[in-house]
């Protein structure tokens, strides 16, 4: 018998993993489901219930703990509310956790999960971005497994044989919706043109975060804290099939990939299954219907995010906490259509620029505490909130 939680259950990752449970359920795994949580979609979080039978389920505001409990009314879960009750899902006892809340609201109860020394399944790459150093210092000190989902480092994961054979790794980039458009197309872009991603089905704040190609940014500071490699030895190339998810260069010269059809289950089925594998009905590569495979370098110049995150790392682990705090407020902003598209990436970098200006030595070094972090995050969203004000009323 497995014990599983899932945070955040209810987005696009936390679904694909309520897939594959019952997949592998239906094949007679015996899984029981210990927490999940929701950031406010009680219906889906009902439904979640319903497949899983949990002992505990969480909605992130505890204003909505009476609506909680109706929803879940007759679905013998106990029902908690509010960031402690965040915590607790972490931190209850299971084997294995599925981090699929979005942003850095996803920190506190993935680090509950690691400070028990439980099998973490990583898609919340704010997490790592955040408090990249301190996050990975924690899962070592406690004994935690941190097993990456983001398909990129999940592919690098299953083909990382030799790490100090490593010349450098390569991160694939589908190129997001804009790839090819440009530069008037892409400063006129609405919500749902960035959020409608060519090859991915994901939550709202990660597609805008494709179309920028800061999430590709992101990508290379959670490589980089994951794996141990510095930013010039994590190279992006962009792969519009996204069918190859990453390399890893060795030293001998051989280049080793991992391949799949662009579908989370797989690396969540793996992440869910290691050290061994299990039949999941995900589409199969068909590669002579594919015919081809294509590859071509980023444009800096149309999408400056990926190069803000490249500084950023190089900077030190509190620039890339502000940096991915910045960036969560100037999405939420274009989401609720605030500011313009090419505001996004601008924000991000005045905004850092702005802590450096109230005291550069604060952002150009490593966290010592997780109150470090906060402050800093807190510091760049209250930053990212007045750019983001004076230009929606410029
Ligand atoms: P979604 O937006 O689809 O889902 C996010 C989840 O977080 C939902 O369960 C949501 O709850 C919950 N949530 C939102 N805000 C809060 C909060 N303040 N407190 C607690 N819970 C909250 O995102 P995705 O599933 O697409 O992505 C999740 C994470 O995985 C992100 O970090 C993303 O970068 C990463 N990732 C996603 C991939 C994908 O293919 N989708 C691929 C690789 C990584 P509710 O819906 O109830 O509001």
């Amino acid at each position: 018998m497995r014990t599983v939680s899932i945070l955040g259950v209810t987005g696009s990752v936390g679904q694909s993993t309520v897939q594959v449970i019952e997949e592998l359920r239906g094949q007679g795994a015996e899984i029981a489901v210990e927490a999940v949580t929701a950031g406010g979609n009680l219906n889906v979080l009902a439904d979640a219930c319903r497949r899983l039978q949990p002992k505990f389920a969480v909605v992130a505001d505890a204003a909505q703990l009476s609506a909680a409990r109706e929803a879940l009314a007759g679905l013998n879960v106990e029902v908690g509310a509010g960031p402690s009750a965040l915590e607790e899902a972490g931190a209850r006892p299971s084997d294995w956790v599925m981090s699929a809340i979005v942003g850095a609201a996803g920190l506190h109860p993935t680090m509950a999960a690691v400070r028990r020394g439980a099998t973490v399944a990583l898609a919340n790459k704010e997490c790592l971005v955040c408090a990249g150093p301190l996050f990975i210092e924690a899962a070592a000190k406690h004994g935690a497994q941190l097993l990456p989902v983001d398909s990129e480092h999940n592919a690098i994961f299953q083909v990382l044989t030799h790490p100090a054979r490593v010349e450098k790794l390569t991160l694939t980039a589908s190129g997001g919706p804009f790839r090819t458009s440009s530069h008037e197309t892409i400063a006129a872009a609405t919500p749902d043109e960035a959020c409608a991603h060519p090859r991915w089905r994901m939550g709202r704040k990660i597609s805008v975060d494709s179309a920028t190609l800061m999430n590709k940014g992101l990508e290379l500071i959670e490589a980089s804290y994951l794996f141990g490699f510095p930013s010039e030895m994590i190279d992006v190339i962009v792969h519009p099939e996204s069918v190859v998810h990453s390399f890893v260069h060795y030293v001998d010269g051989s280049v080793l990939a991992q391949l799949g059809s662009p579908d989370m289950r797989i690396p969540i089925a793996f992440a869910l299954t290691w050290p061994d594998r299990a039949q999941v009905s995900t589409p199969r590569l068909d590669l002579a219907t594919l015919g081809s495979l294509t590859f071509e370098a980023p444009d800096t110049a149309k999408f400056p995010a990926l190069k803000v995150c490249r500084e950023a790392l190089k900077r030190g682990a509190l620039a890339t906490t502000a940096l991915s705090a910045a960036n969560e407020v100037a999405v939420e902003a274009f989401l609720d259509g605030r500011i313009r598209f090419l505001d996004i990436c601008r924000i991000v970098e005045d905004s850092l620029s702005a802590l450096e200006g109230n005291g550069a030595a604060s952002i150009a070094k490593s966290p010592t505490s997780f109150d470090e972090v906060a402050a800093v995050d807190q510091a760049a969203r209250d930053a990212a909130r007045r750019i983001a004000g004076s230009l929606a009323a410029a």
